[in-house]
């Protein structure tokens, strides 16, 4: 009777470990994770390939960190996170760390985030009208940055063409069409006011700048939030496809797309499918969807579910909770994983979401959300060593010291996340020393300081 039961145990234990195996990469496989994103690195940098390169490495037409010196007012809009902001942001003359914002904050419907391009335009452009009312400034033309986080076909500062929706957004009638053109029709429709669009920045770029603008040795931006993505300063030369070999200039990387190529199909498990297939954009941004609070929580779910019919986990029922996609949010799973909570707390964290569970079922739960936010650190930690390594190369330096400038909830709020990441980098790239520094509000003040950084310019060239 004992031997039975502790004969079951077992071979329940080691179902799950089984389940769990698939997402617990070797250090050969980062490695390899790491080269692979090199090449594709280099493939969406050179002029024949770049058309159809899985990672997209777009240009920015921001040549320069900031240097301290910017100063002015400017507006900023950021769309594309959790919600969408409107900011006026001051920036004043001659010191660093002399930056003031105030911004409201608008929500989104989701009927609005997929519905055509011209409702999600009006809406925004609504929104800066509330805004311009509420600080009282309907009547100054100030000029304006625009961060919209997603990936944009840039032929100027201000000028993008949407390669393709991600996340939760898929409005009609915008892929292929410039953005800022879209945002200056809906500014025409309302006929209320007028703005002076200088920029649209991705908001990689925005952190990397607003981080920059504290620390000179700041060249990368990274964002693990609801998205995933990074931009880096790349020397003009190995840009092929844009004209000019002097400087440097940022590229948009738009990691979130590598694997659509296939080549990472090794590491992607059934549930990476499931979840893939269940998206709004099947196929595309594979990797995104293995390292981003927007899907974590989903590819937890699709264990539990599995590991539910398998009799382990909520004594084999499967609720209409556990049913329902999105339940777990990141926020949950960095509850789930802190480590001073108390298995009674998951547990009530659980009964939150509607799921009944046991003792035993909290400590499994928990195991599922490790396994899945670790890969996902690791992932990430593989291709921030595949960039920095050849930003060393592009320097001929045998070391290098770099600092990275990060946004994004899963990076700040879960309690494992940042940590991984970064052994990962230290043993995949052991010849740099690279910081992380956290920007604070990368969004919208990087917006108003690349808008700044243009400012001056054109301010020089008129002397
Ligand atoms: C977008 C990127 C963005 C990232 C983080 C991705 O889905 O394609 O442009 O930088 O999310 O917000
Ligand atoms: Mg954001």
């Amino acid at each position: 009777m004992v031997t039975a039961v502790a004969q079951r145990l077992a071979s329940q234990r080691k179902e799950i470990d089984d389940t769990l195996a698939a997402f617990a990469l070797s250090p050969t496989q980062l490695q390899e994770v790491k080269a692979k994103m090199r090449v594709e690195l280099e493939r969406g940098l050179k002029k024949d390939s770049h058309p159809t390169a899985s990672v997209k490495m777009l240009p920015t037409y921001v040549y320069r960190t900031p240097d301290g010196t910017e100063r002015g007012k400017y507006l900023a809009l950021d769309l594309g996170g959790t919600n969408f902001r409107v900011l006026v942001v001051k920036i004043r003359t001659g010191m660093r760390n002399s930056v003031r914002m105030y911004n409201k904050i608008y929500a989104i419907p989701l009927e609005i985030m997929q519905g055509t391009g011209e409702e999600l335009f009006d809406h925004i452009v609504q929104c800066i009208s509330d805004f311009l009312d509420y600080m009282g400034m309907k009547n100054t033309r100030l000029p304006l940055g625009f961060t919209f986080s997603f990936p944009c076909n840039q032929t100027g500062i201000d000028k993008g063409d949407l390669v393709c929706w991600t996340k939760g957004f898929k409005a009609t009638e915008c892929e292929g069409y410039d953005v800022v053109d879209m945002l200056r029709e809906a500014i025409k429709r309302r006929n209320e006011f007028d703005l002076d669009i200088v920029a649209i920045v991705n908001d990689t770029v925005g952190t990397m700048m607003t981080c920059a603008y504290e620390d000179p040795k700041c060249q990368i931006g990274l964002i693990a939030g609801t998205g995933s993505n990074v931009c880096y300063m790349e020397e003009m030369k190995n840009i092929e496809f844009v004209e000019g070999d002097e400087g440097q200039m940022c590229v948009n990387t738009e990691w979130g797309g590598f694997g659509a190529n296939d080549n990472i199909e090794d590491i992607r498990t059934r549930y990476d499918r499931e979840v893939d297939g269940g998206s709004l954009n099947p196929g595309k941004q594979r990797f995104e969807k293995m390292t981003s609070g927007m899907y974590l929580g989903e590819i937890v779910r699709r264990i539990l579910i599995d590991l539910t019919k398998h009799g382990l986990l909520f004594r084999g029922r499967i609720t209409e909770r556990l049913k329902t996609k999105g339940i777990f949010e990141t926020k949950f799973l960095s509850q789930i994983e802190s480590d001073r909570l108390a298995l009674l707390q998951v547990r009530s964290i659980l009964q939150h979401l509607g799921l009944d569970s046991t003792c035993d079922d909290s400590i499994i739960v928990k195991e599922v959300c490790g396994a899945v936010s670790r890969r996902a650190a690791q992932l990430c930690g593989a291709g921030m060593a595949a960039v920095v390594d050849k930003i060393r190369e592009n320097r001929g330096l045998d070391n290098l010291e770099i600092t990275v400038g990060v946004d994004g909830t899963l990076y700040k709020l879960h309690p494992h996340f940042s940590t991984i990441l970064k052994d990962t980098v230290r043993e995949l790239a052991p010849n740099c020393k690279v910081d992380f520094i956290l920007s604070e509000d990368g969004s919208g003040k990087g917006a108003a300081l690349i808008t700044a950084v243009i400012d001056k310019y054109l301010y020089a060239m008129r002397f």
